[in-house]
């Protein structure tokens, strides 16, 4: 089975959480879902999790998938989950990216994604 690289679509009000990739240079300034690879032994949930927490500073409540998995080119697939903040006071910050932001079904459209990612718009605007 391919290794799994899980994504969060974090939603708040209508809006997703989006995030701008620092590095590595071919990538630097386009769009993702926070998210990374599941590790040995980790369930896909506790995955989006531990993300969460390093990539945003926050703690999530994990919900269901959102569109198919998509093959990444390295072998990997990306799988998304839905999420929300499990404390509604908390604010995510770009712990290991440029910037943050959250947007609009127009904006979810209109973003520099990274490929796998975009691949996913039409599910994700069936959530903003
Ligand atoms: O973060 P990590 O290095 O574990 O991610 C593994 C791979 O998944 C990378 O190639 C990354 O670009 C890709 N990825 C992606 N979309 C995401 C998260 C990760 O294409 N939302």
């Amino acid at each position: 089975m391919a290794t799994v690289v899980v994504g969060a679509a974090v939603v708040r009000d209508g809006c997703l959480l989006v995030q701008q990739r620092a590095f590595p240079v071919e990538v630097a300034g386009r769009w993702e879902l926070p998210g990374g690879r599941v590790e040995p032994g980790e369930s896909d949930v506790d995955a989006v999790r531990r993300e969460c927490v390093e990539e945003l500073g926050v703690d999530v409540v994990v919900g269901g998938r959102v569109g198919a998995d998509v093959p990444l080119p390295n072998g990997m697939v990306l799988r998304v989950y839905s999420a929300t903040l499990r404390e509604t006071g908390a604010e995510p910050r770009a712990v290991e990216h440029r910037a943050l932001r959250w947007v609009s079904a127009a904006e979810v459209s209109e973003l520099d994604w990274l490929p796998a990612d975009r691949a996913l718009v039409p599910a994700l605007l069936a959530l903003v």
